[in-house]
Protein backbone atom coordinates (compact mmCIF):
# COMPACT_ATOMS: atom_id res chain seq x y z
CA UNK A 1 0.00 0.00 0.00
CA UNK A 2 1.59 3.40 -0.50
CA UNK A 3 2.05 5.70 1.57
CA UNK A 4 -0.63 8.46 1.05
CA UNK A 5 -3.38 10.77 2.93
CA UNK A 6 -6.04 10.19 0.29
CA UNK A 7 -9.29 11.84 1.57
CA UNK A 8 -11.57 9.33 1.87
CA UNK A 9 -14.33 12.03 1.55
CA UNK A 10 -13.66 12.27 -2.10
CA UNK A 11 -10.53 9.89 -3.19
CA UNK A 12 -8.37 12.53 -3.48
CA UNK A 13 -4.38 12.44 -3.10
CA UNK A 14 -3.45 15.02 -0.97
CA UNK A 15 0.06 13.85 -0.31
CA UNK A 16 2.49 10.67 -0.88
CA UNK A 17 5.31 9.66 0.73
CA UNK A 18 8.60 7.66 0.19
CA UNK A 19 9.32 4.85 2.31
CA UNK A 20 12.35 4.88 4.06
CA UNK A 21 15.46 3.15 2.72
CA UNK A 22 17.60 0.65 4.71
CA UNK A 23 20.24 3.04 5.67
CA UNK A 24 17.77 5.50 7.39
CA UNK A 25 15.95 3.10 9.14
CA UNK A 26 19.29 1.72 10.47
CA UNK A 27 20.31 4.90 11.32
CA UNK A 28 16.99 5.53 13.42
CA UNK A 29 17.40 2.03 14.81
CA UNK A 30 20.71 3.36 16.00
CA UNK A 31 19.40 6.42 17.41
CA UNK A 32 16.60 4.44 19.25
CA UNK A 33 19.32 2.39 21.14
CA UNK A 34 21.31 4.97 22.06
CA UNK A 35 18.61 7.28 23.36
CA UNK A 36 17.26 4.47 25.23
CA UNK A 37 20.77 4.16 27.04
CA UNK A 38 20.77 7.49 28.74
CA UNK A 39 17.00 7.83 28.38
CA UNK A 40 16.58 5.03 30.68
CA UNK A 41 18.53 6.57 33.63
CA UNK A 42 16.26 9.91 33.65
CA UNK A 43 13.58 10.47 36.97
CA UNK A 44 10.05 9.93 36.80
CA UNK A 45 10.01 13.95 37.20
CA UNK A 46 11.81 14.75 34.49
CA UNK A 47 9.65 12.24 31.89
CA UNK A 48 6.73 13.59 33.38
CA UNK A 49 7.58 17.22 32.78
CA UNK A 50 8.16 16.71 29.28
CA UNK A 51 5.10 14.81 28.60
CA UNK A 52 3.43 17.61 30.32
CA UNK A 53 4.66 19.67 28.12
CA UNK A 54 3.61 17.69 25.36
CA UNK A 55 -0.09 17.68 26.53
CA UNK A 56 0.35 21.26 26.67
CA UNK A 57 1.50 21.38 22.88
CA UNK A 58 -1.41 18.83 21.73
CA UNK A 59 -4.07 21.03 23.30
CA UNK A 60 -2.61 24.12 21.32
CA UNK A 61 -2.58 22.01 17.74
CA UNK A 62 -5.58 20.71 18.81
CA UNK A 63 -7.46 22.42 15.75
CA UNK A 64 -4.85 21.42 13.52
CA UNK A 65 -4.20 18.07 14.41
CA UNK A 66 -8.30 17.31 14.03
CA UNK A 67 -8.14 18.86 10.57
CA UNK A 68 -4.92 16.44 9.56
CA UNK A 69 -7.00 13.48 11.12
CA UNK A 70 -9.77 14.39 9.52
CA UNK A 71 -8.55 14.84 6.16
CA UNK A 72 -6.31 11.16 6.13
CA UNK A 73 -9.16 9.29 7.58
CA UNK A 74 -12.87 10.46 7.38
CA UNK A 75 -13.33 11.18 11.23
CA UNK A 76 -16.10 13.42 11.88
CA UNK A 77 -14.23 16.98 12.71
CA UNK A 78 -16.57 17.27 15.96
CA UNK A 79 -14.91 13.79 17.19
CA UNK A 80 -11.59 14.31 15.93
CA UNK A 81 -11.42 17.12 18.21
CA UNK A 82 -12.27 14.91 21.17
CA UNK A 83 -9.38 12.86 20.32
CA UNK A 84 -7.11 15.27 20.72
CA UNK A 85 -8.42 16.23 24.25
CA UNK A 86 -8.33 12.52 25.48
CA UNK A 87 -4.77 12.10 24.22
CA UNK A 88 -4.04 15.09 26.33
CA UNK A 89 -5.68 13.66 29.01
CA UNK A 90 -3.82 10.38 28.86
CA UNK A 91 -0.76 12.03 28.87
CA UNK A 92 -1.12 14.44 31.99
CA UNK A 93 -2.63 11.09 33.38
CA UNK A 94 0.24 8.76 32.96
CA UNK A 95 2.71 12.10 34.08
CA UNK A 96 0.78 12.11 37.06
CA UNK A 97 0.40 8.39 37.83
CA UNK A 98 3.35 6.51 36.39
CA UNK A 99 5.81 6.99 39.51
CA UNK A 100 3.33 5.54 41.59
CA UNK A 101 2.33 2.93 39.20
CA UNK A 102 6.12 1.78 38.89
CA UNK A 103 7.28 2.21 42.42
CA UNK A 104 9.43 -0.72 43.76
CA UNK A 105 6.99 -3.54 45.79
CA UNK A 106 8.52 -4.88 49.03
CA UNK A 107 6.97 -8.33 49.17
CA UNK A 108 5.68 -8.40 52.82
CA UNK A 109 8.03 -9.89 55.55
CA UNK A 110 6.08 -12.66 56.19
CA UNK A 111 5.93 -13.84 52.60
CA UNK A 112 9.36 -14.25 52.19
CA UNK A 113 11.19 -14.58 55.87
CA UNK A 114 11.89 -18.10 54.07
CA UNK A 115 13.36 -17.17 51.14
CA UNK A 116 16.71 -16.26 52.98
CA UNK A 117 16.88 -12.48 52.17
CA UNK A 118 17.16 -9.54 54.36
CA UNK A 119 15.49 -7.61 52.48
CA UNK A 120 13.18 -8.31 48.67
CA UNK A 121 12.07 -5.90 46.33
CA UNK A 122 10.86 -5.68 42.80
CA UNK A 123 11.47 -2.96 40.41
CA UNK A 124 10.05 -2.13 37.22
CA UNK A 125 12.72 -1.55 34.54
CA UNK A 126 12.84 -0.73 31.17
CA UNK A 127 12.91 -2.83 28.12
CA UNK A 128 14.59 -0.38 25.49
CA UNK A 129 13.21 0.44 21.95
CA UNK A 130 9.38 -0.59 21.76
CA UNK A 131 8.02 -1.02 17.99
CA UNK A 132 4.70 -0.25 17.54
CA UNK A 133 2.16 -1.13 14.61
CA UNK A 134 -0.67 0.59 14.79
CA UNK A 135 -3.89 1.19 12.98
CA UNK A 136 -5.61 4.51 11.29
CA UNK A 137 -9.05 4.55 13.25
CA UNK A 138 -7.94 6.41 16.29
CA UNK A 139 -4.60 7.92 14.73
CA UNK A 140 -3.71 9.35 17.52
CA UNK A 141 -5.21 8.08 20.32
CA UNK A 142 -3.83 4.54 19.30
CA UNK A 143 -0.68 5.79 19.45
CA UNK A 144 -0.62 7.84 22.36
CA UNK A 145 -1.73 5.06 24.58
CA UNK A 146 1.00 3.28 23.53
CA UNK A 147 3.69 6.06 24.34
CA UNK A 148 2.63 7.98 27.02
CA UNK A 149 3.32 4.74 29.51
CA UNK A 150 5.94 3.57 27.43
CA UNK A 151 7.86 7.07 27.65
CA UNK A 152 6.89 7.21 31.33
CA UNK A 153 8.28 3.60 32.10
CA UNK A 154 11.42 4.97 30.64
CA UNK A 155 11.39 2.66 26.95
CA UNK A 156 11.99 4.82 23.70
CA UNK A 157 9.24 3.77 21.20
CA UNK A 158 9.57 3.27 17.31
CA UNK A 159 6.23 3.78 14.88
CA UNK A 160 5.08 2.19 12.29
CA UNK A 161 1.61 3.52 11.61
CA UNK A 162 -0.67 2.43 9.00
CA UNK A 163 0.31 3.84 5.50
CA UNK A 164 -2.97 5.88 5.19
CA UNK A 165 -1.99 8.29 8.23
CA UNK A 166 1.02 9.77 7.19
CA UNK A 167 0.62 13.20 8.07
CA UNK A 168 -0.84 12.16 11.44
CA UNK A 169 2.80 10.16 12.27
CA UNK A 170 4.72 12.37 11.45
CA UNK A 171 3.55 15.48 13.78
CA UNK A 172 3.11 12.97 16.02
CA UNK A 173 7.08 12.17 16.35
CA UNK A 174 7.85 16.06 15.76
CA UNK A 175 5.41 16.59 18.87
CA UNK A 176 7.39 14.57 21.11
CA UNK A 177 10.32 16.33 19.72
CA UNK A 178 9.51 19.49 20.52
CA UNK A 179 7.96 18.80 23.75
CA UNK A 180 11.68 18.55 24.29
CA UNK A 181 12.28 14.39 24.56
CA UNK A 182 16.03 13.50 23.77
CA UNK A 183 16.36 12.42 19.59
CA UNK A 184 15.37 8.91 19.22
CA UNK A 185 12.97 8.76 22.36
CA UNK A 186 10.38 8.61 19.75
CA UNK A 187 10.52 8.60 16.10
CA UNK A 188 8.42 7.77 13.05
CA UNK A 189 9.26 5.18 10.77
CA UNK A 190 7.67 6.05 7.40
CA UNK A 191 7.62 2.10 6.14
CA UNK A 192 5.53 -0.82 4.48
CA UNK A 193 4.33 -3.23 6.88
CA UNK A 194 6.74 -5.64 4.77
CA UNK A 195 9.33 -4.01 6.54
CA UNK A 196 8.36 -4.72 9.88
CA UNK A 197 9.94 -8.23 9.63
CA UNK A 198 13.35 -7.15 9.92
CA UNK A 199 13.01 -4.46 12.17
CA UNK A 200 11.39 -6.75 14.97
CA UNK A 201 14.50 -9.25 14.50
CA UNK A 202 16.95 -6.45 14.99
CA UNK A 203 18.13 -7.54 18.32
CA UNK A 204 18.29 -3.32 19.13
CA UNK A 205 14.13 -3.73 19.58
CA UNK A 206 13.02 -5.77 22.03
CA UNK A 207 9.11 -5.77 22.04
CA UNK A 208 6.06 -4.86 19.74
CA UNK A 209 2.68 -4.01 20.27
CA UNK A 210 0.26 -3.90 17.38
CA UNK A 211 -3.14 -2.55 16.99
CA UNK A 212 -4.68 -3.71 13.73
CA UNK A 213 -6.63 -6.85 12.42
CA UNK A 214 -5.85 -10.47 13.35
CA UNK A 215 -3.88 -11.59 10.57
CA UNK A 216 -1.75 -8.45 11.20
CA UNK A 217 -1.51 -9.42 14.33
CA UNK A 218 -0.64 -12.91 14.07
CA UNK A 219 2.14 -11.62 11.43
CA UNK A 220 3.60 -9.90 14.11
CA UNK A 221 3.55 -12.06 16.70
CA UNK A 222 4.79 -14.92 14.77
CA UNK A 223 7.92 -13.26 14.25
CA UNK A 224 8.03 -11.52 17.93
CA UNK A 225 7.72 -15.33 19.00
CA UNK A 226 10.46 -17.01 17.04
CA UNK A 227 12.79 -14.00 18.45
CA UNK A 228 11.57 -14.44 21.58
CA UNK A 229 10.11 -11.00 22.36
CA UNK A 230 7.15 -9.88 24.04
CA UNK A 231 4.14 -8.55 22.67
CA UNK A 232 0.92 -6.64 23.22
CA UNK A 233 -2.17 -7.61 20.57
CA UNK A 234 -5.05 -5.10 19.96
CA UNK A 235 -7.36 -6.86 17.98
CA UNK A 236 -10.38 -7.16 15.87
CA UNK A 237 -14.04 -6.92 18.29
CA UNK A 238 -17.17 -8.22 17.59
CA UNK A 239 -18.52 -6.56 20.35
CA UNK A 240 -22.34 -7.79 22.06
CA UNK A 241 -24.90 -5.31 23.44
CA UNK A 242 -27.13 -7.47 25.30
CA UNK A 243 -30.47 -5.77 26.73
CA UNK A 244 -32.80 -7.54 29.16
CA UNK A 245 -36.68 -6.74 29.84
CA UNK A 246 -35.44 -4.91 33.02
CA UNK A 247 -33.37 -2.34 31.17
CA UNK A 248 -34.22 1.57 30.34
CA UNK A 249 -34.96 0.84 26.99
CA UNK A 250 -34.98 4.28 25.40
CA UNK A 251 -31.44 5.08 27.02
CA UNK A 252 -30.31 1.71 25.88
CA UNK A 253 -31.42 2.15 22.31
CA UNK A 254 -30.19 5.86 22.16
CA UNK A 255 -26.39 4.79 23.53
CA UNK A 256 -26.81 1.42 21.30
CA UNK A 257 -26.29 4.33 18.24
CA UNK A 258 -23.23 6.24 19.44
CA UNK A 259 -22.06 2.83 20.65
CA UNK A 260 -22.33 1.10 17.01
CA UNK A 261 -21.61 4.74 14.62
CA UNK A 262 -18.67 6.32 16.35
CA UNK A 263 -15.93 6.83 14.47
CA UNK A 264 -18.07 5.56 11.57
CA UNK A 265 -18.65 2.34 12.96
CA UNK A 266 -14.55 1.75 12.89
CA UNK A 267 -13.88 1.37 16.17
CA UNK A 268 -12.75 -2.30 17.67
CA UNK A 269 -14.60 -1.97 21.06
CA UNK A 270 -17.75 -0.75 19.06
CA UNK A 271 -21.25 -2.42 19.80
CA UNK A 272 -21.91 -4.64 16.73
CA UNK A 273 -24.28 -7.37 17.96
CA UNK A 274 -27.64 -5.83 19.24
CA UNK A 275 -28.84 -9.34 21.42
CA UNK A 276 -32.35 -8.48 23.03
CA UNK A 277 -34.52 -10.61 25.33
CA UNK A 278 -37.83 -11.07 23.20
CA UNK A 279 -39.91 -9.44 25.90
CA UNK A 280 -38.20 -5.95 24.67
CA UNK A 281 -37.21 -6.65 21.20
CA UNK A 282 -39.83 -4.82 18.90
CA UNK A 283 -39.55 -1.80 21.09
CA UNK A 284 -35.30 -1.66 20.83
CA UNK A 285 -35.55 -2.37 17.41
CA UNK A 286 -38.30 0.81 16.25
CA UNK A 287 -36.13 2.73 18.69
CA UNK A 288 -32.44 2.48 17.37
CA UNK A 289 -33.50 1.82 13.74
CA UNK A 290 -35.38 5.33 14.42
CA UNK A 291 -31.97 6.78 15.26
CA UNK A 292 -29.66 4.94 12.93
CA UNK A 293 -31.76 6.39 10.28
CA UNK A 294 -31.79 10.05 11.85
CA UNK A 295 -27.55 10.31 11.58
CA UNK A 296 -26.26 13.19 9.48
CA UNK A 297 -24.25 11.52 6.94
CA UNK A 298 -21.25 13.55 4.69
CA UNK A 299 -18.43 16.09 4.95
CA UNK A 300 -16.72 15.20 7.73
CA UNK A 301 -15.49 18.54 8.18
CA UNK A 302 -19.30 19.97 8.87
CA UNK A 303 -19.50 20.78 12.71
CA UNK A 304 -23.28 19.01 12.82
CA UNK A 305 -22.07 15.44 10.52
CA UNK A 306 -22.71 12.23 12.71
CA UNK A 307 -21.28 9.99 10.38
CA UNK A 308 -18.07 10.80 7.70
CA UNK A 309 -16.73 8.42 4.60
CA UNK A 310 -15.35 4.59 5.46
CA UNK A 311 -11.55 5.28 5.57
CA UNK A 312 -10.52 3.39 2.48
CA UNK A 313 -12.20 2.30 -0.67
CA UNK A 314 -11.63 -1.00 0.41
CA UNK A 315 -13.03 -0.69 3.86
CA UNK A 316 -16.38 -0.22 2.07
CA UNK A 317 -16.18 -2.89 -0.17
CA UNK A 318 -15.57 -5.43 2.15
CA UNK A 319 -18.16 -3.74 4.33
CA UNK A 320 -20.46 -4.23 1.79
CA UNK A 321 -19.51 -7.77 1.14
CA UNK A 322 -20.32 -8.83 4.39
CA UNK A 323 -23.40 -6.77 4.54
CA UNK A 324 -24.29 -8.55 0.92
CA UNK A 325 -23.27 -12.06 2.06
CA UNK A 326 -26.08 -11.66 4.93
CA UNK A 327 -28.49 -10.53 2.48
CA UNK A 328 -28.46 -13.41 0.67
CA UNK A 329 -28.45 -15.12 3.16
CA UNK A 330 -32.22 -14.22 4.36
CA UNK A 331 -31.17 -11.36 6.61
CA UNK A 332 -34.29 -8.44 6.77
CA UNK A 333 -32.52 -4.58 6.00
CA UNK A 334 -34.41 -2.61 9.04
CA UNK A 335 -32.29 0.86 6.91
CA UNK A 336 -29.61 1.17 5.12
CA UNK A 337 -27.68 -1.13 3.32
CA UNK A 338 -27.01 0.53 -0.23
CA UNK A 339 -24.40 2.87 -1.27
CA UNK A 340 -25.07 6.57 -1.87
CA UNK A 341 -23.76 7.77 -5.14
CA UNK A 342 -21.19 10.53 -5.59
CA UNK A 343 -17.53 10.57 -4.70
CA UNK A 344 -16.23 9.18 -1.17
CA UNK A 345 -16.18 6.34 0.46
CA UNK A 346 -19.62 6.72 2.26
CA UNK A 347 -22.15 4.02 3.43
CA UNK A 348 -25.18 4.77 5.52
CA UNK A 349 -25.82 3.63 9.14
CA UNK A 350 -27.40 -0.03 8.34
CA UNK A 351 -29.71 -2.69 10.84
CA UNK A 352 -29.75 -5.85 9.54
CA UNK A 353 -32.26 -8.46 11.91
CA UNK A 354 -33.16 -12.24 11.62
CA UNK A 355 -29.14 -12.89 11.65
CA UNK A 356 -27.95 -16.10 11.58
CA UNK A 357 -24.67 -18.30 12.39
CA UNK A 358 -24.58 -19.70 8.93
CA UNK A 359 -23.77 -15.87 7.74
CA UNK A 360 -20.27 -14.49 7.67
CA UNK A 361 -21.44 -11.67 9.68
CA UNK A 362 -21.91 -13.20 12.64
CA UNK A 363 -18.41 -14.26 12.68
CA UNK A 364 -16.41 -11.53 11.26
CA UNK A 365 -16.20 -8.05 12.51
CA UNK A 366 -18.18 -5.81 10.62
CA UNK A 367 -16.03 -2.50 10.63
CA UNK A 368 -18.51 0.70 9.84
CA UNK A 369 -21.73 2.00 10.39
CA UNK A 370 -23.34 -1.73 10.14
CA UNK A 371 -25.66 -3.27 13.24
CA UNK A 372 -27.08 -6.77 13.23
CA UNK A 373 -30.32 -7.45 15.72
CA UNK A 374 -30.58 -11.05 17.07
CA UNK A 375 -34.02 -11.72 19.26
CA UNK A 376 -33.32 -13.85 22.49
CA UNK A 377 -35.66 -15.78 24.73
CA UNK A 378 -33.54 -16.08 28.14
CA UNK A 379 -30.20 -15.01 29.72
CA UNK A 380 -28.52 -18.30 28.76
CA UNK A 381 -29.26 -18.12 25.18
CA UNK A 382 -27.94 -14.02 25.13
CA UNK A 383 -25.06 -14.96 26.88
CA UNK A 384 -24.62 -18.06 24.08
CA UNK A 385 -24.96 -15.34 21.04
CA UNK A 386 -22.55 -13.04 22.52
CA UNK A 387 -19.97 -15.52 23.50
CA UNK A 388 -20.61 -17.52 19.59
CA UNK A 389 -17.86 -15.09 18.11
CA UNK A 390 -13.85 -15.69 17.74
CA UNK A 391 -13.59 -12.38 19.41
CA UNK A 392 -13.49 -11.13 23.03
CA UNK A 393 -12.37 -7.16 23.42
CA UNK A 394 -15.73 -5.98 25.28
CA UNK A 395 -19.31 -6.34 26.12
CA UNK A 396 -22.40 -4.50 26.89
CA UNK A 397 -25.24 -5.19 29.10
CA UNK A 398 -28.37 -3.65 29.72
CA UNK A 399 -30.23 -4.94 32.84
CA UNK A 400 -31.45 -3.27 36.62
CA UNK A 401 -31.03 -7.00 37.56
CA UNK A 402 -28.26 -7.61 40.01
CA UNK A 403 -28.55 -11.64 39.62
CA UNK A 404 -28.54 -11.42 35.93
CA UNK A 405 -25.33 -8.90 36.23
CA UNK A 406 -23.42 -11.23 38.00
CA UNK A 407 -24.36 -13.85 35.48
CA UNK A 408 -23.00 -11.45 32.36
CA UNK A 409 -19.80 -10.74 34.61
CA UNK A 410 -19.17 -14.44 35.09
CA UNK A 411 -19.83 -15.68 31.76
CA UNK A 412 -19.12 -13.24 28.87
CA UNK A 413 -15.85 -13.84 27.44
CA UNK A 414 -14.31 -10.58 27.15
CA UNK A 415 -11.87 -8.28 28.22
CA UNK A 416 -14.56 -5.59 29.50
CA UNK A 417 -18.23 -5.63 30.68
CA UNK A 418 -19.58 -2.46 30.67
CA UNK A 419 -23.19 -2.45 32.18
CA UNK A 420 -25.94 0.00 31.44
CA UNK A 421 -23.51 1.93 29.36
CA UNK A 422 -20.98 2.15 26.26
CA UNK A 423 -17.75 0.86 26.04
CA UNK A 424 -15.47 3.55 26.62
CA UNK A 425 -11.56 3.46 26.92
CA UNK A 426 -10.07 5.67 30.08
CA UNK A 427 -6.52 6.01 31.37
CA UNK A 428 -7.35 4.47 34.74
CA UNK A 429 -8.79 1.36 33.36
CA UNK A 430 -7.33 -1.93 32.40
CA UNK A 431 -8.31 -2.21 28.25
CA UNK A 432 -7.73 -5.57 25.86
CA UNK A 433 -9.26 -8.63 24.90
CA UNK A 434 -9.73 -12.30 25.48
CA UNK A 435 -9.78 -14.93 22.62
CA UNK A 436 -8.85 -13.42 18.89
CA UNK A 437 -9.23 -9.77 20.12
CA UNK A 438 -5.47 -10.69 21.22
CA UNK A 439 -3.95 -10.32 24.62
CA UNK A 440 -2.05 -8.33 27.87
CA UNK A 441 -3.58 -5.19 28.12
CA UNK A 442 -3.29 -1.38 27.93
CA UNK A 443 -3.92 1.53 29.89
CA UNK A 444 -4.20 1.90 33.74
CA UNK A 445 -1.18 -0.04 35.95
CA UNK A 446 -1.27 -3.12 33.77
CA UNK A 447 -0.28 -1.17 30.94
CA UNK A 448 2.59 0.75 31.75
CA UNK A 449 3.82 -2.71 33.10
CA UNK A 450 3.64 -4.60 30.17
CA UNK A 451 6.77 -3.48 28.77
CA UNK A 452 9.14 -3.45 32.26
CA UNK A 453 11.75 -6.22 33.23
CA UNK A 454 10.25 -6.81 36.71
CA UNK A 455 13.48 -7.71 38.37
CA UNK A 456 13.50 -9.23 41.42
CA UNK A 457 16.39 -7.17 43.54
CA UNK A 458 17.56 -9.95 46.91
CA UNK A 459 19.50 -8.96 49.35
CA UNK A 460 21.38 -11.51 51.58
P1 LIG B 1 -4.34 -3.74 9.38
O1 LIG B 1 -4.42 -4.61 10.55
O2 LIG B 1 -3.91 -4.35 8.10
O3 LIG B 1 -3.38 -2.51 9.70
C1 LIG B 1 -2.98 -2.15 11.00
C2 LIG B 1 -1.48 -1.89 11.04
O4 LIG B 1 -0.78 -3.11 10.82
C3 LIG B 1 -1.00 -0.96 9.93
O5 LIG B 1 0.06 -0.18 10.43
C4 LIG B 1 -0.52 -1.91 8.86
O6 LIG B 1 0.40 -1.33 7.98
C5 LIG B 1 0.12 -2.99 9.71
N1 LIG B 1 0.22 -4.29 9.09
C6 LIG B 1 -0.68 -4.91 8.29
N2 LIG B 1 -0.26 -6.13 7.95
C7 LIG B 1 0.95 -6.32 8.53
C8 LIG B 1 1.91 -7.37 8.52
N3 LIG B 1 1.70 -8.50 7.87
N4 LIG B 1 3.04 -7.19 9.22
C9 LIG B 1 3.26 -6.06 9.90
N5 LIG B 1 2.41 -5.02 9.94
C10 LIG B 1 1.25 -5.15 9.26
O7 LIG B 1 -5.73 -3.03 9.20
P2 LIG B 1 -6.48 -2.56 7.86
O8 LIG B 1 -6.36 -1.11 7.77
O9 LIG B 1 -6.08 -3.34 6.67
O10 LIG B 1 -7.97 -2.97 8.25
C11 LIG B 1 -8.45 -4.27 7.99
C12 LIG B 1 -9.41 -4.69 9.09
O11 LIG B 1 -8.69 -4.77 10.33
C13 LIG B 1 -10.53 -3.75 9.40
O12 LIG B 1 -11.58 -3.87 8.50
C14 LIG B 1 -10.87 -4.16 10.80
O13 LIG B 1 -11.67 -5.30 10.79
C15 LIG B 1 -9.54 -4.47 11.40
N6 LIG B 1 -8.96 -3.34 12.16
C16 LIG B 1 -9.15 -3.32 13.48
C17 LIG B 1 -8.68 -2.26 14.21
C18 LIG B 1 -8.88 -2.23 15.66
O14 LIG B 1 -8.81 -1.15 16.24
N7 LIG B 1 -9.07 -3.34 16.29
C19 LIG B 1 -8.00 -1.14 13.60
C20 LIG B 1 -7.82 -1.26 12.17
C21 LIG B 1 -8.30 -2.33 11.51
P3 LIG B 1 -0.07 -0.80 6.53
O15 LIG B 1 -1.08 0.25 6.76
O16 LIG B 1 1.18 -0.31 5.93
O17 LIG B 1 -0.64 -2.00 5.83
Amino acid sequence: MAIATVNPANGETIKTYDALGEEEIERRLATADSAFRTYRTTSFDERARLLRRAAELLDEDAEDIAYVMTTEMGKPIRQARAEAAKCAKAMRWYADHAARLLADEEPAESDVEDSGASRVLVRYRPLGPVLAVMPWNFPFWQVVRFAAPALMAGNVGLLKHASNVPQTALYLEDLFHRAGFPEGCFQTLLIGSGAVEDILRDPRVKAATLTGSEPAGRAVASVAGDEVKKTVLELGGSDPYVVMPSADVDRAAKTAVTARVQNTGQSCIAAKRFIVHTDVFDAFAERFTEGMKTLKVGDPLEEDTDVGPLSSERGREDLEALVGDAVESGATVLCGGERPDGPGWYYPPTVLADVTPGMRIHHEEAFGPVATLYRVADLNEAVAIANDTPFGLSSNVWTRDGAEVDRFVRDLEAGGVYINGMTASHPALPFGGAKRSGYGRELSGHGIREFCNITTVWHG
